[in-house]
């Protein structure tokens, strides 16, 4: 995979924007709204005091009131009980004034409460006043001092309506901006939410688009990569097969024409023995004899490669086989070799019908069967076994022997032509038995293998077609 280090860097600053972005945007619309909603606080901060300030302001009004009518009871009566909301009046009302004061925020509005506690005490004195001589007998009921009280009253009042009128369009100021504030706050999130889904909605495409454009080149390149590979794979396979189909030939015409002066060999050792062996020492005969056996190991030899090689080239139809009538045709060409080993070959039917070609079937299970009998340890009687068993639309063929087993490392080699593990004393034979039958399955569209364990016999195998 190829990725130009412009891109990889390209990538990289593009991750880096599409994060960094959105978080210092999100940092930004965070602190904003931090800011906005405390300023929201405040803002119902105040109009809580408003509302305070002129609730209190009416408090002390009422005091005031009672203290009024009190007074006014006892200047009548003379009675001291008319006094009591007077009294009570008198020792709350200057601190009730301050708690008006601690809830102002506007320093006009405190300067009036200032102005209201002056008069409330300028009221308090005539009051004063006025029940001290009440108490000393010289008012008969007082009423006539009371114009000052009334003035002193009204003030009062005058002043009081004042600060409440006041602090009421103070309060509707306090409140419009409140509600200001809110709205302020509401668009703000609206739209910093807005920008932050913009901004990561564009990195995210920014970043699909990066992503999908790699994939696509990388895609792209990999196809490429796989259409050369497959150029080279046929070019070679090509070559290969033409290079095979050479040697094969070449092999044919080779062993064909050896037969013509292994033939002469034969005749001519032949003839020594026959028209000279009188007049031959033993050791003449025994060269004769050499000879003889030399070239007959090389006619088999020779038969086997023109046998391999004409598999090879052989045009092969294949047809629904009995495997049953095959395996017969192969124990009849071996049932000398069986008779004189005393060796038992099972057959465990069904065997079943296969897709192959007669002549080559009957050559692989001779071979097969041939090397159970042929591989067996001094003093065994073979014994072999064939089976088959169907496996997903194949037929697997079983030989299996009680023979010397095979070492699971030489399981390929031994397919291959000329391939043998033993001397060719103790187990005569020239190497091509299994690579015939490899490449009579493969040419029928099976394949072949073995599975054994040294000592434990060996269980060859080959796959064909069900029909
Ligand atoms: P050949 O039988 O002529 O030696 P093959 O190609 O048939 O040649 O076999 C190759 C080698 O595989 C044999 O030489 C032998 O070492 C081994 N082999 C084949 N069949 C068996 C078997 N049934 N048991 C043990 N070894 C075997």
């Amino acid at each position: 995979m190829r990725f130009s280090p412009i891109s990889e860097a390209r990538f990289a600053r593009l991750l880096r924007y599409s994060i960094f972005l959105p978080v210092s945007l999100l940092a930004a619309l965070a602190s904003t709204l931090v800011w906005q909603v405390h300023g929201l606080l405040e803002a119902a901060d105040r109009v809580d005091r408003s509302d305070l300030t002129i609730a209190r302001a009416n408090h002390c009004l009422r005091l005031l009131i009672d203290m009024e009518t009190g007074l006014r009871g006892y200047l009548l009566t003379g009675n001291r009980e008319f006094l009591e909301p007077y009294d009570r009046g008198s020792a709350a009302i200057e601190s009730e004034w301050r708690l008006v004061q601690e809830a102002m925020i506007a320093r006009e509005q405190i300067a009036r409460v200032e102005g209201l506690i002056g008069a409330t005490e300028d009221w308090r004195v005539y009051a004063r006043r006025m029940i001290a001589l009440r108490q000393g007998g010289a008012l008969a009921n007082g009423l006539e001092e009371n114009r000052e009280g009334k003035r002193l009253m009204d003030e009062i009042r005058r002043r009081t309506d004042e600060l409440i009128r006041i602090g009421s369009t103070l309060r509707d100021e306090r409140s419009d901006s409140a509600q200001r504030n809110a709205r302020a706050v509401l668009v703000s999130a609206i739209g910093l939410s807005l920008l932050l889904g913009v901004v990561l909605a564009a990195a995210a495409r920014a970043q699909l688009k990066h992503v999908t454009g790699s994939y696509g080149t990388a895609l792209a390149e990999l196809r490429s990569l796989t259409s050369t590979l497959e150029q080279k794979v046929e070019e070679r396979t090509q070559a290969l097969q033409q290079a095979n189909e050479g040697l094969e030939s070449f092999a044919y015409s080779v062993s064909h024409d050896l037969r013509a002066p292994l033939r002469a060999m034969q005749g001519f050792a032949h003839a020594l023995r026959e028209d000279y062996g009188d007049r031959l020492d033993d050791t003449g005969r025994d060269y004769a004899d050499r000879i003889s056996g030399a070239a007959e190991r090389m006619d088999v030899l020779i038969h086997d490669l023109l046998e391999y090689s004409r598999l090879a080239r052989v045009e092969m139809e294949l047809r629904p086989v009995s495997l049953q009538s095959a395996l017969e045709e192969a124990m009849e060409q071996m049932s000398e070799r069986i008779r004189s080993k005393g060796a038992t070959v099972t057959v465990e039917p069904p065997l079943p019908e296969v897709l192959g070609h007669r002549q080559t079937l009957v050559q692989v299970l001779a071979n097969l069967v041939s090397n159970a009998l042929k591989f067996t340890a001094p003093g065994v009687t073979p014994r072999v076994t064939v089976r088959a068993e169907e496996l997903n639309g194949t037929v697997r063929v079983w030989v299996v022997d009680n023979g010397i087993g095979i070492e699971p490392d030489h399981f390929e080699r031994i397919f291959r032509v000329f391939e043998r593990l033993h001397g060719i004393d103790r187990y005569p034979g020239t190497g091509i038995g299994l690579a015939i039958v490899r490449k009579g399955v493969e040419r029928m569209g099976g394949r072949a293998g073995v599975d054994s364990q040294s000592g434990e016999g060996s269980r060859f195998w080959f796959e064909l077609a069900k029909v």
